[in-house]
């Protein structure tokens, strides 16, 4: 199904239609599409803008007078019609930290860390969830879909019990149970689908299909990466419009990755900013289809699913052309990092900055270590690590990363036993 059913018209006046990432047809906006209508289900849409309607609306000024402290200020950029969101969950104008101590350990001019584990449902996937929640009210819906084992099920979830919209989530029978809890306490009707995550996604397909709800799916619906492109227009404000060499990121699918350089590229066209950063692509070694394929300079191969990175544990990237389109034009890099240091990179994170990221969080901050040791980043450069979701997503995880508390009897002899005092002063 490649355009969506609409139930009501949309006005979107700066949205001039959609180019096939597979066959460059353009396609003007009379109807919602999801898919190219010409090469089916599996090529993905980019969509194009009047950047001078856009230019029109929006200017540091403008940005400086706005007030909103969420992705809602940066509306003027998003496919959707004109609304007021001020009542919707407060997602995004997430914190932009900068940090000192890991800047000088590492030998970077600057590092920043964008916190998204600190959205509403504490992962970056509430920034699409919200356009497409938003989407699916826009165009009539009451019901919206998706198929996913985690951060995109849970937030959807969340987005849509805010504006009140029903969410059906198929997941498969293993799903981790944190995501699981978060899905069903925002009251989604979760379908425990007996069998994989294939199955899965296509039961959720023919069932979209067959009762006609919203289909929020990243590896279909455009609109996906373009919610996630304002992770890094917020970058670029909060920096002055001056933003890092190189902004991190981990890659699961690619549709982060591929929003992450949307959102540079559309403050490019409208003149905000004078060069898009590199961006690098970073992926787990137990899972790295991008980086393997970038290395021996050929297509995307299948690989097995072999990372603690759950989130970015995708054999097959239903993203693709948009992922690797974000290194390629920004003049990036692929890289994978063992699991061992993405461990690694959880404690270093929280115990040097106090931010709690799940491992797919930090995985882009494991990157950024080993492209300075591989002289990809050169010393004296500045860098954006994008955190991606919270450690509370993956306690089992975080507890193999932090290690354990000093074990004690309620007695302050017994506690002068321990090496509390020892492990304080080293
Ligand atoms: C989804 C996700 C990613 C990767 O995003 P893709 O669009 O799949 O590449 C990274 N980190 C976290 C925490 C995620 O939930
Ligand atoms: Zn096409």
């Amino acid at each position: 199904m490649s355009i969506l059913p609409r139930k009501k018209k949309s006005n979107i006046p700066h949205l001039l239609g959609y180019t096939c990432t597979i066959c460059h047809r353009h396609f003007p906006y009379e109807e919602e599409l999801l898919t190219c209508p010409v090469c089916g289900d599996t090529a993905i849409l980019d969509i194009d803008y009047d950047y001078d309607i856009i230019r029109r609306h929006v200017s540091r000024e403008s940005l400086g007078r706005d007030h909103t402290n969420s992705m809602w200020r940066y509306k003027a950029f998003l496919p959707l019609a004109e609304r007021d969101f001020t009542s919707s969950l407060r997602v995004g104008w997430t914190p932009l930290y900068r940090s000192i101590r890991l800047e000088a350990e590492l030998g970077l001019k600057a590092l920043y860390i964008k916190d998204d584990g600190l959205n509403p449902t504490a992962s970056l996937k509430d920034r699409a969830s919200a356009v497409a929640v938003a989407k699916a009210l826009e165009l009539g819906y009451d019901t919206i879909s998706c198929s996913s084992t985690g951060n995109a099920a849970s937030s959807c979830a969340g987005n849509a019990a805010r504006e009140g919209l029903k969410t059906v989530i198929f997941v498969p029978e293993r799903a981790p149970q944190g995501k699981l809890a978060q899905m069903l306490a925002f009251g989604a009707h979760v379908v425990s689908v007996v069998g994989d995550y294939r199955e899965t996604f296509n039961l959720s397909r023919a069932a979209i299909d067959k009762y006609g709800w919203y289909n929020r799916n990243a590896g279909i619906n455009p609109v996906m990466a373009e919610g996630k492109k304002t992770a890094a227009l917020e970058i670029a404000e909060q920096l002055h419009f001056e933003p890092t060499d190189w902004v991190a990121v981990s890659v699961g699918d690619g549709c982060t990755i591929g929003g992450v350089y949307l959102g540079f590229r559309d403050l490019l066209e409208i003149g905000l900013i004078d060069r898009i950063p590199k961006i690098l692509g970073v992926q787990s070694t137990g899972c790295s289809p991008f980086v393997d394929a970038a290395r021996d300079h050929r297509p995307l191969r299948p690989t097995p699913e072999n990372t603690l990175a759950d989130s970015i544990s995708v054999g097959v990237p239903r993203n693709p052309v948009k992922a690797q389109r974000a290194v390629s034009a920004s003049g990036g890099a692929w890289i994978a990092v063992p699991d061992e240091d993405i461990l690694d990179a959880m404690r270093v994170m929280g115990s040097a900055e106090g931010i709690f990221g799940e491992p797919a969080g930090v995985t882009a901050f494991a990157g950024i270590k080993h492209a300075l040791a591989q002289g990809v980043i050169k010393p004296g450069e500045t860098a954006t690590c994008l955190v991606t979701g919270s450690g509370l997503k993956d306690v089992v995880n975080a507890l193999r990363a932090a290690g354990a508390p000093i074990r004690c009897l309620p007695d302050l002899e017994e506690l002068e036993k321990t090496d509390l005092i020892a492990r304080l002063n080293s």
